[in-house]
């Protein structure tokens, strides 16, 4: 629901302060539309329901995986696919996965999201209107920004969104927002944030020659000064800082690379989640053409040479395709090492891989369909915070 609109109504209208509140009230526990709340007049229902829709998001596709796990694809008003997750667990816990961007500017070269064209920005409605699809369908309790995009390039409207879920039955300290280290973001993130939701690091390499190769954005900030801004972080808020770590077979996962990340983590400030890789080459398959082949810096283009094939019309070979994920005891070996230097670290459970909806395997055709008269070009919300990478589009 677009809630600035629905206030903008609301005041026009001449309706008492208190309406707002009202319909957000019921939407935030999950009615199905206008016409279940009962204390509003039925002339203001039929009017709301004409002038704002229910939700900013039309429902495009939605998959269920065995283990439970429930993948949907959203398209914008204005045409742009957004995915989010709704994860079960069998003790009860049910955890949203929420895009902030449709797309993602970056192009870290194991991610499906980096591969698809960048949208723009989403709207707090936007971000909200993903949660609550998922509340119509049942109570949730947890929610992770480990959709598409980079929360820290919009994160005035993520943290609006995020302010707004404990009205959905979701706590701030079961709220955790991830980045890849985007510093403007995540400066503004450790000095303004006063509620207790949780900081994610993706960091995948704990050296800056490896991290720029698999993850450009690097270039830009590397490990030392991200690490640094993530401890002051756990040092304000003396809450451990989560540290995402993809384990790729032969590029990221040996044990001296444990070692190291235990040296630069330290004991007292990280704690370290192993994620399985979840391949993604063949499911993104022909929507990978969005993907400038060339990764955007040299050092990138180096380093995942294969793929770096700049000729326009060539059937895509997406980066994923690149990487092979780390085997069960290599996994357990890099864990080891964690452990023995007492690093808190964990293996992440790989949820919904079956349909595509594991971390990032999340990725989207573009413009497979627009409701929008197809001459309307799609005016981005908002742009990307000042310096970001360009859209790739
Ligand atoms: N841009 C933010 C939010 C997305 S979180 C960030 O990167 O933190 C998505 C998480 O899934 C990140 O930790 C990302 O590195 C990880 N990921 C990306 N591709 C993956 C893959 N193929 N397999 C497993 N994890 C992956």
């Amino acid at each position: 629901m677009d809630l600035p609109l629905l206030e903008q109504t609301l005041r026009e209208r001449g309706e008492p302060a208190f309406r707002a509140r009202q319909v957000w009230e019921w939407t935030a526990r999950g009615a199905s539309g206008y016409d279940a709340m009962t204390n509003l007049p039925r002339t203001l229902r039929s009017e709301l329901a004409e002038v704002v829709p229910f939700s900013t998001l039309d429902v495009e596709t939605e998959r269920e995986s065995r283990d439970g796990t429930v993948k949907t694809l959203f398209r914008t008003a204005d045409g742009h696919p957004v995915e989010a997750v709704l994860m079960r667990y069998r003790d009860g816990r049910r955890s949203l996965c929420l895009s902030s961007q449709s797309g993602c500017p970056l192009t870290c070269t194991f991610c499906a999201t980096g591969a698809m064209a960048f949208g723009r920005n989403l709207t707090a409605s936007e971000i909200l209107d993903q949660a609550l699809h998922f509340r119509r369908l049942t109570q949730v309790d947890h929610a992770v920004f480990m959709g598409m995009g980079e929360p820290m390039l919009n994160l005035d409207e993520v943290l609006s969104a995020a302010r707004r879920l404990p009205d959905l039955g979701i706590t701030h300290r079961r709220t955790t927002i991830s980045t890849v280290g985007w510093l403007p973001g995540l400066r503004r993130f450790v000095d303004e944030v006063g509620e207790p939701i949780r900081l994610a690091l993706s960091l995948h390499a704990a050296d800056d020659e490896l991290r720029s190769r698999i993850m450009p954005v690097n270039e830009r900030y590397p490990v030392a000064e991200v690490v640094a801004e993530c401890r002051r972080q756990a040092e304000a808020t003396r809450r451990r800082v989560f540290v995402e770590y993809v384990m790729l077979a032969g590029v990221n996962d040996a044990p001296e690379q444990a070692r190291a990340l235990a040296e630069l983590l330290g004991r007292d400030h990280f704690k370290v989640n192993l994620i399985p890789y979840n391949p993604w080459a063949a499911s993104v398959g022909g929507e990978a053409d969005a993907r400038p082949n060339t990764p955007p810096t040299a050092a990138g283009a180096a380093s995942v040479g294969g793929e770096a094939d700049a000729r326009p019309n060539t059937p895509p070979k997406a980066a994923g395709g690149l990487y092979e994920g780390s085997s069960r005891d290599r996994i357990a070996a890099f864990r080891h090492e964690l452990e023995r230097a007492r690093v808190p670290v964990t293996v992440r459970l790989t949820r919904g891989r079956d349909i595509e909806a594991a971390c990032g395997q999340l990725a989207a055709a573009p413009r497979v369909r627009r409701r929008s008269a197809p001459s309307s070009q799609p005016a981005p919300a908002r742009r990307p915070a000042a310096g970001a990478p360009r859209s790739r589009t």
